[in-house]
């Protein structure tokens, strides 16, 4: 059967202040799939990420979500299908995990919406997903950084959305937790059919998790497939200066311990 598309992006470009940073992009989002993407520091991983979350304008090409043109949605209705996470330093004073994570219902409540049923049924039904349940009424500041990693990515999911978009959600992360973290994401895309398009910084994780994956280099696409095409392509090597006779095989106890999580077998 053939995986459905979420999000396509053909031909796109963006940048700042009409500048371009990003060009020549084609890439497909598919249904249950982890779409990762590598690329150097400052090759335009977050430029692309905030592109697609709306935050920056699509300067050419076409953006198709679910078989429909970017601009054929509103604002809000955009912001329905689209759950971000994106590593902004997070100051929040006396705020609970369940209050932050409620704060994923906005695009349905409006800021000073009152939750309804159905919205605390989204809260909680995250909540138990991320495996945060426990820690609702905690202040968000007394958590470890992984236990906020997950509090911040149950807010995006509580949002129902069709497509998730994360930036670096592993940075900060101990190796457990950042595979901890990706098998959930792994496990969530499949469950609730959604898609995901993440950066990761570290190329034996990214290679791991991803079901496709996207090296971006200078703006370009660099190499763009299965992570087993990439790696036949050579391009692993080019980008990172890495060897990729030993991706995969000879990789650390710990990392082949957390491999089988990722249920990926590599
Ligand atoms: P990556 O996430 O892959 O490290 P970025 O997308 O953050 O790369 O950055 C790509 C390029 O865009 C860099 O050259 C960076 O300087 C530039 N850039 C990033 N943010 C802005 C901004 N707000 N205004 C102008 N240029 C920016
Ligand atoms: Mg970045």
């Amino acid at each position: 059967m053939m995986k459905q598309c979420m999000l396509e992006a053909k031909n796109i470009a963006a940048g700042y202040q009409g500048r371009r940073i990003i060009e020549g992009l084609n890439f497909q989002a598919l249904r249950g799939e982890l779409l990762i993407l590598m690329g150097p520091n400052g090759a335009g991983k977050s430029t692309l990420l905030k592109t697609i979350a709306g935050r920056l304008p699509v300067m050419a090409g076409e953006m198709v979500l679910q078989g429909k043109a970017w601009d054929a949605f509103s604002v809000q209705e955009r912001a329905r299908q689209i759950g971000a996470f994106f590593p902004e330093r997070i100051r929040t004073e006396h705020m609970t995990c369940r209050e932050m994570v409620e704060m994923g219902r906005y695009p349905y409540t409006g800021h000073f919406g009152v939750l309804g049923k159905a919205d605390r049924l989204a809260v909680e039904e995250a909540l138990e997903l991320t495996n945060v349940t426990e820690l609702a009424d905690k202040d968000l500041m007394e958590l470890s950084d992984g236990q906020r990693q997950r509090v911040l990515l149950a807010r995006a999911i509580c949002q129902e959305p069709k497509l998730l978009i994360l930036d670096e959600p592993t940075a900060y992360l101990d190796i457990r937790y950042q595979l901890e973290f990706l098998s959930l994401l792994r496990k969530l895309c499949k469950e609730r059919d959604i898609a995901a398009v993440l950066s990761v910084h570290e190329v034996e994780l990214a290679w791991r998790a991803a079901d496709q994956l996207l090296c971006i280099k200078d703006g370009a696409m660099a190499a763009y497939g299965t992570p087993e095409e990439v790696l036949k392509e050579d391009q692993l090597q080019k980008l990172f200066e890495i060897d990729p006779d030993k991706l995969g095989k000879d990789g650390s106890p710990e990392l082949e311990q957390y491999a089988k999580m990722l249920g990926r077998g590599r």
